[in-house]
């Protein structure tokens, strides 16, 4: 069997809140809760939630930009939170991120062709006329010409940055990289665009992608498997096509209720999930979605529902679909084939 490129178990990442002059810690953030998942070489691992949810949290914890509080993160065979900096420096070549917001993640002052060789140049990669070289071709790559490489970020379209930034992120040769809600401030029809673009790459380059995203739809066509993220918890994992075809974790359901359905004779209705998400500072005891379900049961307000497999993999955590309360026939809000 395959083995996972990235195994990550029960990451957690607690933020102390300070109270006072003397900034005594008041209580934690818990921004990520104990996440755990595989990503296999060669697949787009989706992971989806509204904002706060912990989805960029949990990325740049495996980009190891922030430390985590608990849990483990194995790349290619290696325990990442043990590596020194020596290692963590050549692990970095082989991880990169792609961010949301291109404009800010370039360089104002430096030149795209300077952008895209400073990754070459920090890991020690090529001499000078190969990394010049290496520039124009990924410019090519990413459907820029090589002229571009002596202009300035700001004299690009936001869909062209991208194109840019997702180019820095390719000139080490990586192995995975976490492209953090990579299309997000492009307009719908640059978003594909973008999309076609990364699809191509993985599969001329053999990549790996972990996509994060608030938006089930945008992430729907690009991803083989998709892990559904509420309250710094993941609530439902499962390969694309069953999470899409039937959703079983309330959340997930109402979030695929306001994706727009292609076909115009076909109406979905729309759960509206009343509330806020709760701050992940006091998040709810029992199931972190208990406020806002309408499936509420009073099991669901004392026990935190595992995330167990359904079928073969389609796992889910919520007490519906538990032993003691299967079979309930309200557990599903979006019936199969209504999606
Ligand atoms: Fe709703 Fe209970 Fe399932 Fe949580 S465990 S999603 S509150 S039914």
């Amino acid at each position: 069997m395959t083995k996972p490129l990235l195994k990550v178990e029960g990451l957690k990442k607690y933020f102390p809140v300070k109270k006072g002059a003397l900034g005594r810690i008041k209580g934690h953030v818990k921004a990520v809760d104990g996440v755990s998942f595989d990503v296999y070489p060669g697949e787009t691992l989706g992971i989806v939630g509204e904002s706060g949810c912990g989805k960029s949290t949990t990325g740049r914890m495996i980009m190891r930009l922030l430390e985590p509080t608990d849990g483990r993160i194995e790349f290619d065979g290696k325990e990442l939170t043990a590596l020194g900096a020596e290692d963590m420096r050549k692990m970095r070549r082989d991880v990169q991120m792609v961010f949301q917001d291109p404009f800010a993640s370039l360089n104002p002052r430096h030149t795209v062709g300077k952008i895209l060789e400073e990754p070459l140049i920090v890991h020690g990669m090529k001499n000078a006329a190969e990394r010049k070289k290496k520039v124009r071709e990924f410019l090519e790559i990413v459907g820029l010409s090589e002229y571009h490489a002596a202009r300035y970020p700001h004299q690009f379209s936001g869909g062209q940055r991208q194109r840019i930034g997702i180019a820095r992120a390719l000139m080490t040769n990586p192995k995975l990289i976490i492209a953090d809600e990579p299309v997000s401030a492009l307009d719908v029809s640059i978003q594909s665009q973008v999309l076609n673009l990364m699809q191509d790459l993985q599969r001329y380059f053999g990549l790996t992608y972990i996509f994060i995203a608030h938006d089930l739809g945008v992430v729907r066509h690009i991803s083989d498997r998709v892990g559904v993220m509420y309250l710094g918890r993941i609530v439902e994992l499962s390969d694309s096509e069953s999470l899409y075809a039937k959703p079983l974790h309330p959340y997930t359901q109402a979030l695929l209720s306001a994706v727009p359905v292609p076909d115009p004779g076909f109406e979905r209705e729309q759960i509206v999930l009343e509330g806020d998400i709760p701050s992940p500072a006091n998040p709810p005891s029992g199931c972190p979605f208990h406020t806002r379900c309408p499936f509420r049961m009073d099991v669901c307000m004392t026990d935190v529902p595992p995330l167990q497999e359904t079928e073969p993999g389609h796992s889910v955590a919520c007490h519906l679909y538990t032993e003691e309360t299967a079979g309930n026939d309200n557990k599903k809000l979006v019936t199969e084939g209504s999606i």
